[in-house]
């Protein structure tokens, strides 16, 4: 296919030429250019002496070429979706995760990266001795330096697992989809929005019922809990709701997740021992900043120290201006009433206030303030839809570093959320010239007529959460990809850089930079700011006690699995539930068995991550309000020593590089108003 876009190898992706029909071919295409080079080059490796760049830079030039051809289209799935262009994508999932698996096993590169890490340490760029461990350390951890018999159960092991968590998450689906609940009586489902009432009534109809028909799904549950006057109601759904999946559910004897969890734990604790670890905690540790069990354990401790006598007294508010002990059902509900009665805060009614164009002039202009760098808009980039506009970043020398996208408007073709993703990744030495670009995505709402786009605070901290990760993405320094922007980044340190820019969001001199009145111009009024400030901490302590149980029992139902006793879920939720929980649960609450975020998969012996890169965020914005908000000394260092090393080093060395220390949580509990 002549003139296939997604070839170039160079230059910004052409996105509005990229069809659905050059999807496969520029993949299968690449993929099989990217095995017959790779094996020319291991073939070339053989016996010689091995040169660092000679032999890494090429093997990252494939990874960067593959990378420029499946981004886009993965771009393009997730804010320009058509059925073709799906089908496209979903027809080279199975050849890329190929791809992937032979490259995680490839036993001659790995030899290859085992005898440059052994080779001379010179004449590399910054990164490269990190680069090497980072790819030895992945290689192990799929088993690919295990005895023959060994390596084959371990691959049994994991696909079994991904079964099993699959099946996980299929029961969780099913057993919320089996329950369902028929109310007639107008007077029952008092307080409940229209959002949820309107299907919940067509729905009925639909049944040839009167009345409602309500189905278990997360906004349905919450809406419930928070705004249902009747209580029964309320007890009702969240019923349905912690019982999903479990022995509890009657609604769907079928489903129950209890031995699926039994399995799960024990695969993965058999996977971990086999590639040498105690337990899977400790496997799943071996990726990420923190170092041990011990240490993550001893960090959710003292986040509960802190956090329980305040959490108390928080329920116990909660309870006097409610007239009664609550129950668990009953806490969103009266939280609810609470908070609106202490701050009358509505983000909605500030939206005339934040002013899309106005927000972003602010936040280029903290960019600017504190790292010297300009942002520019770039008009007539090419894109994918005529609202996108792409920026470039250009340093105080005057030296390109990076650019973005910036994709704001919700459309039905649109997925959902927030994020950054990364278009292009720095691939810089004597041949290559390619500084990195990224996708900033939202789903505001479009403007209307004469009316800039109108959003709210909450938007607001949003856009600055995702320019964080920008950021990160664009200021590295580090030449090859696999160790560059947010590549190689531990997981549990990567929303380091997006948190520390959320929290500008909420100080007074940036909310003055990026609000003015759509009509008038005036900035928010310093009374509704200072309220706003205060609602943000409402009920933190128990916010952060619940994610401290989640991460908590998280962590030691990986640690403490031992095959003789078996998971011992109940027992373990219960003991940690004990020193934890504040607001009681009832004893037919099963809310492990739709916890997907650990079973499913993905967040499994890392709940914690939420927490700690918190802290970490916390911490180092304090050293700016001690300094001043945009002392120039000190951003650089923060640019210096976090923004710009990617995967370059561990990040706890590059935290104290900043701090002068590592972090501690005293900064998050004083931000969240929890002490201090
Ligand atoms: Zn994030």
């Amino acid at each position: 296919m002549h003139n296939n876009p997604l070839l170039a190898t160079s230059g910004l992706p052409a996105f509005h030429r990229i069809l659905p029909e050059h999807v496969e071919h520029a993949v299968l295409t690449t993929l099989e250019a990217n095995r017959v080079e790779l094996e020319q080059l291991l073939a070339a490796a053989e016996g010689t002496d091995l040169e660092f760049d000679a032999m890494v830079l090429p093997i990252e030039r494939l990874s960067e070429r593959l990378h420029r051809v499946w981004s886009p289209v993965a771009h393009l799935q997730a804010v320009a979706n058509t059925p073709e262009l799906r089908a496209a994508y979903n027809a080279c999932l199975p050849a890329i995760s190929r791809y992937a698996t032979e490259m995680g096993h490839n036993q001659r590169l790995y030899a290859l990266y085992q005898r440059l890490g052994e080779g001379p340490q010179t004449a590399r760029g910054e990164g490269a001795g990190r680069l090497l461990e980072l790819a030895i350390r992945d290689f192990r951890l799929s088993g690919v330096h295990l005895p023959a018999g060994q390596k084959a159960r371990f691959k049994t092991v994991m696909e079994e697992l991904s079964t099993a968590e699959a099946g996980f998450e299929q029961n969780v689906l099913d057993s919320a989809a089996a329950w369902s609940l028929h109310i007639t009586e107008a007077s029952r489902v008092a307080g409940l929005p229209g959002l949820i009432l309107e299907p919940a009534a067509e729905r009925a109809l639909a049944a040839g019922a009167a009345g409602w028909l309500f189905e278990l799904d997360q906004p349905t549950y919450v809406a419930v809990v928070t705004h249902a006057d009747d209580p029964e109601l309320r007890q009702s759904v969240y019923r349905g709701w912690v019982t999903r999946a479990s022995d509890q559910a009657d609604y769907s004897p079928g489903q129950d997740n209890s031995a699926l969890i039994e399995q799960i734990l024990a695969l993965r604790h058999e996977a971990a021992n086999l590639i040498g670890y105690p337990n899977f905690a400790a496997y799943s540790l071996a990726t990420k900043m923190a170092t041990s069990v011990d240490e993550v354990r001893d960090f959710l401790i003292e986040l509960l120290r802190h956090s329980r006598d305040t959490g108390r007294r928080e329920l116990q508010e909660l309870e006097s201006f409610a007239g009664r002990p609550l129950e668990p059902w009953d806490i969103a509900y009266y939280s609810e009433k609470l908070r609106d009665e202490k701050y009358s805060i509505s983000d909605e009614a500030l939206r005339p206030y934040f002013p899309l164009p106005k927000v972003m002039s602010g936040l280029f202009r903290v960019v600017e303030k504190l790292y010297g760098i300009r942002i520019q808009p770039v008009p007539g980039t090419d894109a994918w839809e005529s609202h996108v506009e792409f920026y470039r970043l250009v340093d105080v020398s005057g030296r390109e570093v990076g650019g973005f996208f910036m994709d704001f408007y919700a459309r039905s073709t649109k997925r959902s959320g927030a994020w950054m993703d990364q278009c292009l990744n720095r691939l810089w030495n004597a041949t290559d010239r390619q500084v990195p670009i990224a996708h900033l995505v939202c789903n505001f709402s479009l403007p209307a007529g004469d009316t800039p786009a109108l959003i709210t605070h909450d938007e607001m901290v949003t856009v600055f959460h995702e320019m964080g990760h920008v950021l990160h993405h664009l200021l590295t320094r580090i030449d090859y990809p696999s160790v560059g922007g947010i590549n190689g980044v531990p997981w549990d340190a990567v929303e380091l850089p997006s948190q520390f820019m959320e929290t500008f969001a909420w100080e007074p001199e940036v909310v003055a930079l990026c609000s003015g009145h759509y009509r008038t111009g005036e900035p928010l009024p310093a009374t509704v700011l200072a309220s706003l400030r205060a609602s943000k901490n409402f009920q933190s302590a128990l916010q952060m006690l619940r994610q401290v149980e989640f991460a908590l029992f998280d962590l030691r139902i990986h640690a403490e699995y031992n095959p003789a006793d078996g998971a011992r879920l109940m027992d373990l939720l219960a003991e940690v539930r004990d020193a934890v929980a504040v607001v009681r649960h009832p004893e037919w609450n099963r809310f492990a068995h739709a916890f997907t975020h650990i079973f499913g998969g993905g967040y499994a012996a890392g709940y914690y991550s939420y927490k700690w890169a918190e802290v970490l965020a916390a911490d180092a914005f304090a050293a700016f309000e001690e300094a001043g908000l945009f002392d120039a000394d000190l951003a650089q260092r923060f640019r210096q020593h976090v923004l710009e090393i990617g995967g370059s080093r561990d990040i706890g060395e590059a935290f104290v590089a900043f701090r002068g220390r590592p972090a501690h949580v005293d900064a998050l509990l004083k931000q969240s108003g929890i002490s201090g």
